[in-house]
Order: C-alpha cells, then structure tokens, then sequence
C-alpha cells in the first residue's frame, strides 16, 4: 500500500530556478508596493477550494476574478506569527516563491491580530484580487488561517510548483473548530521511530488542524526517553531482543526531543508525553529491578500484552525515581499536561508485596485497587506542584479521581459519560472508532468519520468533552507500516473534531468528504504521505446454489466505492486456479482454498492482494444449532458462521471468528440426511496474551435421529495451560471412518480460568471458532 509519488523534475526546477539578490528583492518589492504585478504569458498554476480540510465552518466565493501572485510574495504582520513563521516561511520558499517581510503595510499576504475575533484558534481568511489577509486573536488563529490558505494554494506548491507565481480563485472565508484537543497518540515504544518521521507525522498532523500529539514515550517493551538521572533507562531498557535473536530499539536524545518540541511548536502542536505510571512499566524494570516488588532482574519485554511486573507502590526509592524521571520530563516539554497512563496495571505483584501491603494499612487503603489510585494520585500532587496536571486512561476512574485529571477513554464511551459527570475534562478516543492499530475492516474511514466524541450522555457537563484523539499502537506497526495506517483516517477524525459532529453527522456529509479528500490525496502523494486505503477495498460475499444438479457455492466481490476495480480468482488448496474475472462476475469455490482479489485502486494496481480462506465441505450451509450465545463482539456474524463457508483468518477480529468467555461450546450440524463420513475438523484461535485458549477436550458425537447421540472421538489437550506464545489459528481434526451420520454435534470444554502465570490470572478464558469442517467419504 504505497502511493508515493516522489515530484523529483519538480525539486530540480525549484533549485534551478533564478537566484535573486537581495537588492533586486528590493528593488522587486518597490515595484509591487507601487504597481501590480504583471500576469506573465506562461502558465501559472491555479489553486482550488475543492480540498479544503477540514471543512471550514464558513466560505463564501467571491466575485471579480481571481487572486494573482508572481513569484515574489511579500508579507505583512510577520511578527505576528511568532515561532510559526518559520514553518509559514520555509513553505513559502519550498513552493518556489521569493518571500520578503514587507513589515506593517504594502504586503500582498498580510497576518493581522484582531481581538474581535472570538476564539483563540479561530480566523478569517480574505482572498481579494491584490491581497490574501489573515486576521485572528492569536497566532494560533493566524497559523490555521495560513494551513487553511496553503490548502487552497496549488498543490504542486508543496513541491516547488509556484515559481512563475499563482493564481487563487476569491474567498472569504471564517472558521473556528469545534473542539479545543485535537490529537494523534503516536507509539514509538512498540517499535521506535526515528525523529525525522516523528517530524514529518507533526507536519502532516498540523496540515489538518490535529493540534495534539500524544508520544507514547515509556512501555515494557522499550524505555524511549533519556533521563539523565537513569542512564541505565535507555543503556538497557530502551533496546529489546526479539524472539528471532534480533534486537530492537532506540531512543531520543534530550537534545533531539527539544529539537522535536520546537518544530511543533511552529506548527502549533503541543506534545503531550506519556510516561506510564505504574503499569507498562518492564523496561524500567529492566534497567533498575530494584524499581519492581520482586527486585529480580527481567529483560525487556519481547512480546506483546499485559505484564504482571509494574512498579513497587510500596517503596519509596521507586516513588523518588518516578518524580525524577517527571522532574526530568517536565523541563523537556512546554506543555502543562502529561500523560501518566494508569492503563492495565495487573495488581498480582502488590498483592503479595510486604512493602505495597504496608503502604495499603498505613494509607488506611480497602486494597491494592485503591494503592493504584494512591499511587496516581501522589504523582498527580507531585506534578500539580510543578504547575501540571495529569491525563489517564480511563482506569484512572475505577478508585476515585485524582484533583484536575483528565481521562482519556478508550473502553467505550463509558469512561467520557463518567469522566464529564463527576465534572472532569475528557479525551474521547474508544477502541470502537479510534484505534488505528486496529484493520480497515473493523475501523474504515467511513466508521471514524461518524463519530461522535460528545454524545448526548456526554454533553451536558459539568465536566467538558476537550475533544479525541486516534491512537496508533504499534505492536503490529513497525515505522515504515505506520502512515498507511494513520492517513487517511487521521484525517476523517481532524474534519470531526475540527468541524464538529453535528455537520459530518449530516446525512451525505462523507460522500461531500470523500470529494474533498480525492484531489486532497495529490497533495499527500507530493509531499510524499505512504497514505493506505480508506476501506477494505473489497466485502467478500459467499452464497449457496441449489437445483437439481447439486449444491455450488459462489464467491462474489463487492467492490467498496468507485475508485475500486480489480479481478478475482479461485485458488484451492491443492494449487490450481479458476480463470480470473471481473468483480461483477461469480467465483466458483470448488472445495479448501481461498479467493484472492488483485485490487486496482484509483489507477493503481496494489501489490498485496486480497485473500479469503473459503471452504466448501459437506457440513458447508447445512442447518446448526447452537448451545450457547456467541460473544455480542464475535459473533462471526451470525449463527451460522461456523459452516458459513468462510474461514476465520490470522487476525481474531477479522469478524468471521465466533467466540464465548467463560464456557463451552456445544454445537450440532444437520446434514440433512444420512452420510459415509470421511472426517471433521475444526479451527481454534490461540492467543494467550489475549485470553484466547484452547479447549480441554473436543468431544465429536453423531446420530441419526437427532435425539440419540454416540461419542465417535474425543481429542484431548493436556497441555492447554503450558505456556506458548503461538497467535493464530490450531486445527483440530478427526478421522471418522465407518461412521455415517445425520448429525454431528461437538463439544468443546472451555479450560477454565486463566491460570496462575497469566497476568489475567483468575480471569475467564475464551474459546474462538471457525470454521467447522465436514469432509463425506468418497
Ligand atoms: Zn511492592
């Protein structure tokens, strides 16, 4: 899923171009003050109002033709801007124009503060036939203003493409956003990024509005920050050994974070640093075990999950450690707020900890859950003195909040509703909309795009909705995977945030978005975005044919939006393969295999195809019964998932997988009538960092009338609890020879509860399934 499109011809030209000095900039200058340009004879580039995003609030085209620049722009109130006029002045420059200051009058681009205006982030924007102005409150205001003008502009200005000057069609346009947070969480402790493409997200961030990025900085799986007190912190913790005996790592140098701070400062992103307190915490752990309960020595993390290790709450080294790191942290970062996460902190640890337990009868705390809150809170008392405040994800909640904490949530929309009753401000970011570590066919664009981050629960205070963020995890998303997955649906966020969910709730409000967004992805193309797909590209729908020649099952791709065409093919297991066709025509699926889509998106034919594991067996649509409720959140979709034909893939919340918590699984398959049955099998998901195990027992029955059942098989697994880090599916499988049968019925037992090692000890286990497989005798 890569797009970009590198203008190379482009650069060359800018650097070719003419170089003035700066007497002829005078000179230049002079004569524009004291006539218009001229309107050369070759051409200049156009820009558009057709890909502004986000939406403005308000744009009124007007009259009396169009707006020209030569290449020479001259600007007024450049003091005004502050730090952005660096950022403001490197674009213009880039886009192949020759900038002077032009000071308090006579620019033909002019930033003006005007304390009319309300909203420190709001702006007007005036294209009149001679002049752009810019006016706002603030330079926050006047910095919008320009990214909303640098959308208009034309596109091959990001790539030098405006040397013989612009043309801009006239415009008025007031605008203000919605919501004051506007933000990307960015995970560079999954797999770290180097700090010239955390420079380039804040750029592309910026380019729509996202005011916030939230830098996931400290995990189990590496420590990313230096911290001069704790040299060991990023000697040891910030480099892990993978499973495959490679090591991955890296960290950012005091040096380089304010050199990242800086840069988004001109852009007008504040960053939020996250420094996870007392969970997430195994990396620190590593580089000073004195830090944890036990005190034993751990490496960092190499796998993904939660982890039982956190901080000791108990002693007082580690609390002195903490407020250092946060001394440390607070002289790094201008922002007033940081993140100390709060998240999934297994209580395992101090439950068994002389000194946590101390801490719980001397602090007069009910358990080690209110130890979490203590400890949240003696962090929060700390930064408060150092004129902080705190955000926590959404736990944060669970024993009483800690004084000016904001809560972020993300299980749900339940933590928001909380948060903004007990009159708390609140970070809308649930992993129903707004995870984007998450695949496209569980969050596309289309799902980001109608969230609301306020609903009505949510909205009538006292506490305030700030606004979201999308939070891009990257334990599957190493860096160079990373903007396929935040763009566009970043994008489809910065719109709701920015231009509030009451207009991009509106009926037809995405096709009007995605009409934007089409001639917005040249913009991303030049400025070299690896933007991914707004969707899936393709649903897979299977469907059965009866008549008096048997039973046909056929594969259909249904295409997702117009810019989609492509081919599908049959590939069966055994190798061979249907002649490719049209996704208007049908696919037969002649036995195991898969269909593969190639997809050719907007022009582009993508290098990964799109592939589903089919299966048509004999069980494949015959009536099941079900002994159980399937999981509200895996259902498979339907009850009949489980000899729907489609097979769950490696990816458990693919959608086709069924699954419960806590019991078993019984189902019966009618095949309508008696049948020499060769075999059945069955796939398991097995992910125990996630719950996910395998059954005990798989117990295969069959009958002939339905009521009558004989145990044929019974598969058993004695090692379910062994530790093993396999994710993916199991298949079970069983010969049936000499039996024939009606009815086959399975029973697989759930295990029980997650047992003693797991960091969900206690916890239920769950059982994921798909598909079930009934192979007759031949
Ligand atoms: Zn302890």
């Amino acid at each position: 899923m890569q797009f970009t499109t590198g203008m190379q011809a482009q650069k060359i030209l800018m650097k070719n171009r003419k170089l003035f000095t700066s007497l002829t900039l005078l000179v230049a200058a002079v004569l524009v003050f004291m006539s218009l340009p001229e309107k050369p004879n070759h051409k200049s580039p156009t820009g558009s109002l057709s890909a502004i995003i986000p939406a403005p609030q308000s744009m009124e085209e007007t009259e009396g033709g169009e707006y020209y620049s030569s290449s020479l722009i001259t600007v007024e109130g450049v003091e005004e801007l502050e730090s952005s006029w660096n950022s403001i002045e490197e674009f213009l420059k880039n886009a192949g124009l020759d900038v002077v200051e032009a000071g308090d009058v006579g620019g033909n681009l002019a930033f003006r503060i005007d304390e009319s205006i309300e909203g420190e982030e709001s702006y007007g924007l005036e294209v009149s036939e001679h002049k752009i102005t810019i006016s706002a409150r603030s330079s926050t205001g006047l910095y919008w203003g320009f990214t909303t003008l640098r959308l208009i502009m034309p596109d091959v200005a990001e790539t030098g493409g405006c040397s013989n000057g612009f043309y801009l069609p006239q415009v008025r346009i007031e605008d203000s956003p919605e919501f004051p947070h506007r933000g990307l969480l960015l995970d560079c402790c999954r797999h770290f990024m180097e700090p010239e493409f955390v420079k380039k997200m804040i750029d592309n961030i910026s380019l729509h509005k996202m005011n916030v990025l939230h830098w996931h900085l400290t995990e189990d799986q590496g420590w990313r920050i230096e911290i001069d007190a704790y040299p060991r912190l990023t000697e040891v913790g910030a480099w892990r050994t993978e499973l495959d005996g490679s090591t991955h790592g890296g960290f950012y140098t005091k040096e380089q974070i304010r050199e990242i701070v800086k840069y988004a400062e001109e852009r007008n992103v504040e960053i939020i640093p996250e420094i996870e307190i007392p969970g997430h915490s195994q990396a620190a752990l590593a580089s000073y075990p004195w830090l944890g309960c036990v005190g034993d020595s751990l490496p960092v993390a190499n796998k993904w999950g939660v982890f039982k290790d956190i901080y000791c709450a108990g002693n007082d080294s580690t609390l002195r450690f903490l407020e250092t790191v946060l001394d440390e942290v607070c002289e790094l970062f201008p922002s007033n707020r940081i993140h100390i996460g709060g998240d999934e902190a297994p209580k395992v640890r101090w439950d068994a900890c002389d000194k946590c337990k101390k801490r719980i009868e001397e602090e007069g705390l009910a358990d080690s859950h209110e130890l979490q809150t203590w400890i949240i809170e003696h962090v929060g008392h700390y930064l408060e003195s150092k004129g902080k405040t705190i955000i926590g994800w959404d736990e944060i909640l669970e024993g009483g909040l800690p004084e000016g904490a904001a809560v972020q949530s993300w299980r749900g929309m339940a933590g928001a509703i909380e948060g903004v009753h007990l009159g708390t401000d609140v970070i809308s970011s649930p992993t129903s909309h707004c995870y984007l570590d998450y695949p496209l066919n569980n969050i596309d664009l289309e799902k980001i795009y109608g969230f609301d981050p306020e609903p009505d629960e949510a909205s009538h205070g006292p506490g305030r909705v700030l606004g979201g963020e999308c939070n891009m995890w990257t334990e599957r998303a190493p860096q160079e995977t990373v903007e396929s997955k935040v763009f566009p649906r970043a994008i489809g966020l910065a719109e709701v945030l920015w231009t509030g969910p009451e207009t991009t709730g509106k009926e037809g409000a995405y096709y009007e978005f995605l009409e934007r967004l089409d001639p917005h992805f040249n913009r991303l193309a030049l400025l070299e975005v690896e933007y991914g797909l707004e969707a899936q590209p393709v649903a897979m729908k299977l469907a059965l044919e009866e008549n008096d020649e048997g039973r046909k099952l056929l594969a259909k791709f249904i295409p997702v939006g117009s810019f989609i065409k492509g081919k599908g093919q049959f590939v069966s297991a055994g190798g061979g393969e249907s002649e490719p066709v049209s996704f208007d025509q049908a696919i037969e699926v002649d036995g195991p295999g898969e269909v593969v889509a190639e997809i050719n998106y907007r022009g582009r034919v993508l290098e990964k195809k799109i592939k589903y594991p089919v299966d048509f067996h004999a069980g494949a649509y015959r009536d099941i019964s079900l002994d159980y409720t399937p999981s509200m959140y895996y259902t498979g979709g339907g009850n009949y998932a489980l000899v729907d034909g489609k097979l769950g893939s490696d990816n458990f919340r693919d959608g086709a997988w069924q699954a419960v918590q806590g019991e078993d699984m019984e189902f019966t398959v009618d095949l309508g009538s008696e049948t020499a049955l060769d075999s059945v099998s069955i796939n398991f998901f097995h992910y125990q960092d996630a719950w996910i195990f395998m059954p005990r027992t798989i117990s295969i029955l069959t009958s002939n009338d339905g009521e009558e059942f004989q145990v044929v098989n019974v598969i058993e697994n004695s090692d379910v609890f062994v530790k093993n880090d396999y994710e993916g599916p199991i298949n079970q499988s069983a010969s049936l020879e000499n039996v024939s049968a009606r009815y086959v019925k399975v029973i697989s037992e759930n295990p029980g509860v997650c047992p003693d090692w797991h960091a969900a000890a206690t916890m239920d286990t769950w059982l994921f399934v798909d598909e079930f497989v009934v192979r007759e005798r031949r």
